[in-house]
């Protein structure tokens, strides 16, 4: 075992302080990882305060990791000391069930493995990425873009991946309307991605206030959906709508900005079930469907693919001390658009 620092919630909605604890000897596989930064995703503060129910205390949150091999074990292939890796959401799986070997770890039935607030096989409950260091299977690690600054590509390994995944799956490319809701950390990465893939891109977003930021990265369009306007004028407008948002919105309005065998697609995550009119979906035959991350295979595609289009994500680079602070700042909706941890601080 070696020591790790890092920042933990003791208990439910308790805020993040300074914590130490064990990362386990690299196995035979495993590549070990001095963590360099590390995205604060919405959904750790989702975990922190217990949102969704049976998160595990205390807990590091974190999964957003961008790092350099430190040590590698005898059996590793794939890296070696000193490259630029990540990891993103999920740490192992079971490997053998139908999802693990269609390369949708993501969904594996039997055994995922998240990066924290979840259980390795053995028991032991995994820790994130709010540390100095993590130990991962190289089947589970990630290589990050060389040409691109490692600290705005950490955010890649969660937002990144969350909306390259549905875009790449719902086919956004040219000739296809897309439209994403809520420009946040998840949204501002869609908007870029739909972009470079040729897709016609709206941005669905309160108000006007991040206009100008939405066309700069990449939207054709931008509204705001505090204007009851903005459903009439754009009523059957997409082939695909992704959705950000975790606060409750009526998705049955949303429905109606929808083509015939349109698509709206969830990766968000509403505290409460969200009511649905089944008239929203039977006059259009519109699909409404959920998306989570996206497969190890897949996640290493959208990296390089980044990597070649220079994508990054915008980011403003917070010490760890500050990481209360920024939990606020994300619930206001006030980050443009990631805040990134600088382990350094540490
Ligand atoms: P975020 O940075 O907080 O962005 C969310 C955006 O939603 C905000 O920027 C804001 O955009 C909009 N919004 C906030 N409050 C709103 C309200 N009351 N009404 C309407 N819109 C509102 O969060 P994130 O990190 O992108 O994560 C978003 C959600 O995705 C979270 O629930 C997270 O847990 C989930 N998530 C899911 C997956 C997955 O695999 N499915 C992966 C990662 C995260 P505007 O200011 O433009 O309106
Ligand atoms: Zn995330
Ligand atoms: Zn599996």
């Amino acid at each position: 075992m070696s020591q790790a620092k890092g920042y933990a919630a003791a208990s439910v909605k308790a805020p993040l302080t300074p914590f130490t604890f064990e990362r386990r000897e690299p196995r035979e596989h495993d590549v070990a990882i001095d963590i360099q930064y590390c995205g604060i995703c919405h959904s750790d503060i989702h975990q922190v305060r217990d949102e969704w129910g049976g998160s595990i205390f205390p807990m590091v949150p974190g999964h957003e990791i961008a790092g350099i091999v430190r040590a590698v074990g005898g059996k590793v292939t794939k890296y070696k000391v000193g490259d630029k890796v990540g990891v993103g959401c999920m740490v192992d799986s079971c490997r053998h069930c139908e999802q693990c070997a269609r390369g949708l770890e993501q969904y594996c039935t039997e055994g995922l493995v998240l990066t924290y607030n979840s259980r390795e096989h053995d028991g032991a409950p995994t820790m994130g990425g709010y540390s100095n260091n993590i130990v991962v299977d190289e089947n589970y690690v990630l290589r990050m873009p060389d040409n691109l600054p490692l600290a705005a590509c950490a955010p890649l390994l969660c937002a990144g991946i969350t909306l390259y995944s549905p875009l790449k799956h719902w086919n956004a490319g040219p000739g296809k309307k897309v439209a994403i809701i809520g420009l946040g950390g998840l949204g501002h990465m869609g908007v870029k991605l739909a972009h470079a893939l040729g897709a016609e891109v709206t941005v669905l977003s309160q108000s006007l206030r991040k206009q100008a930021d939405g066309k700069r990265l990449g939207a054709d369009h931008f509204y705001a959906t505090s204007d009851p306007k903005t459903f009439a004028r754009l009523k059957g407008s997409f082939d695909l709508i992704i959705n950000t948002v975790s606060a409750d919105i009526d998705w049955n309005q949303y429905l109606t900005l929808l083509k015939v065998d349109g698509n709206f697609v969830v990766v968000g995550v509403p505290e409460k079930p969200v009511p649905l009119a089944a008239f929203a979906l039977i006059m259009g035959r519109r699909s409404i469907a959920g998306s989570g991350i996206g497969g190890i295979q897949e996640t290493q595609e959208m990296l390089d693919f980044c990597g070649r289009q220079n994508i990054v994500s915008d980011i403003e680079v917070v010490p760890i001390q500050k990481v209360n602070e920024a939990y606020e700042r994300v619930l206001k909706s006030d980050v443009r658009y990631r805040f990134v941890i600088d382990m350094a601080s540490l």
